[in-house]
């Protein structure tokens, strides 16, 4: 198979494996919690590789709370971080693990605007502007802003230094969503002003089942489960020592390979587009340059795209999300950025990664060409 599904999940990097194996022997036996020497050994590792998730973010290392992914970091973001009354306000662009808690805030009184985006994805920051001059600001609470850091679907970065100035100026706090732009390096928790970051191991060379939310320190967090106490009690539960380990390796792994890496897989997207442009030449673009390295989504006008890839199964890449994938329903990012439900239906997404190889690429293009000139 050719795998260009990296948006969806990454391969475990080899050298995050090296790091975990030994903490799925029985010989790692050990409760973080527990007070004894097992017990500070597995505390000792979990440290460290809290220390990691706060280096790649640029946070202190007391700001992350491990979560079981980014799903969970962004219910705890939304759910916890908005005041029972207070207005939340995402852009429209938002993965579906926050779209999805909107339902309940609603249910709990909280004013809801989901703001519109640009044609190319972004969230300018007038529109957040203007928003927050008409929200409801009523106490207890300031306002929630979630805001990604990049989309998913096409690749989008968000203006998020700007975004975050305009939430600080009116009082409001503000959350990103960071799982696809984390690996690529160069995020700065502290130096964007975000008050909340999610983030996901499997999204970055980790395994899967681990995420981390970090927390500004002083930011008000209701946190919905109840438990032992762990992570000062936002986030209760005993922590997977060897999940946790493994996501500090992919988060350090991440520092030191980010530049490179982007470099080299923006480099195989723009061959990418090359290809296929050229074969197609009715083919659109979605995703901007300057996104994320690895993505590429791509319309053509009147192609079923999931019937395309039923018929290459070798082939692993995305008509969409793959998180909706199982669903027919048109991406609502694509529609939010002003697509028609037939161009959604039309959409291929690529996702290139830290292991995909020039060749891939080349064979990728040719086995689609084939496929669609063949239609
Ligand atoms: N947020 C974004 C932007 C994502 O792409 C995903 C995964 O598809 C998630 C959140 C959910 O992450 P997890 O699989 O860790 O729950």
């Amino acid at each position: 198979p050719i795998y260009l599904d990296h948006l969806a999940s990454t391969p475990l990097d080899p050298l995050v494996l090296d790091a975990m194996l030994p903490w799925f022997s029985p010989a790692a036996v050990g409760n973080p919690q527990a007070a004894h020497r097992p017990g500070w050994r597995a505390a000792d590792a979990v440290e460290a590789a809290r220390a990691e998730v706060a280096a790649l973010i640029g946070a202190p290392p007391g700001a992350v709370l491990f979560t079981s992914g980014a799903t969970e970091a962004n219910t705890l973001a939304l759910l916890g971080g908005t005041a029972p009354g207070a207005a939340c306000l995402v852009s429209a662009v938002e993965h579906a693990s926050v779209l999805g808690c909107l339902p309940e805030l609603r249910r709990r009184g909280c004013p809801v605007t989901i703001l519109p985006v640009e044609s190319d994805g972004r969230l300018a920051p007038a529109t957040l502007e203007t928003a927050l001059e008409t929200a409801q600001h009523r106490p207890p609470g300031p306002a929630l802003v979630s805001v990604m850091a990049a989309n998913n679907e096409v690749g989008t970065l968000q203006p998020l230094a700007e975004l975050a100035a305009v939430a600080r100026a009116r009082g409001a706090l503000i959350h990103s969503d960071a799982t696809q732009a984390a690996g690529g390096g160069g995020l700065s928790m502290d130096g964007l002003g975000l008050d909340f970051l999610s983030l996901s191991g499997h999204k970055l060379g980790g395994p899967m089942g681990i995420g981390a939310l970090a927390a500004r320190d002083g930011a008000a967090l209701r946190p919905p489960s109840a438990g032992g106490g762990q992570q000062r009690g936002l986030r209760p539960g005993t922590l997977p020592t060897a999940l946790c380990v493994g996501l500090g390796a992919a988060c350090r792994l991440a520092r030191d390979r980010a530049a490179e890496d982007s470099r080299r897989i923006a480099g195989l997207r723009e061959r990418l587009w090359f290809l296929l442009s050229a074969a197609l030449p009715r083919l659109r673009r979605n995703s901007p340059p300057d996104g994320l390295p690895g993505c590429l989504s791509v319309t053509l006008p009147g192609l079923d795209a999931a019937d395309l890839l039923l018929g290459l199964p070798d082939l692993a890449l995305s008509t969409g999300s793959a998180c909706h994938s199982d669903a027919a329903e048109p991406s609502h990012v694509l529609l939010a950025m002003g697509r028609s439900v037939e161009e959604a239906h039309a959409t291929l997404r690529f996702g290139l990664g830290r292991t995909t190889m020039a060749e891939e690429v080349e064979r990728a293009a040719g086995l689609l060409i084939a496929a669609i000139l063949a239609d």
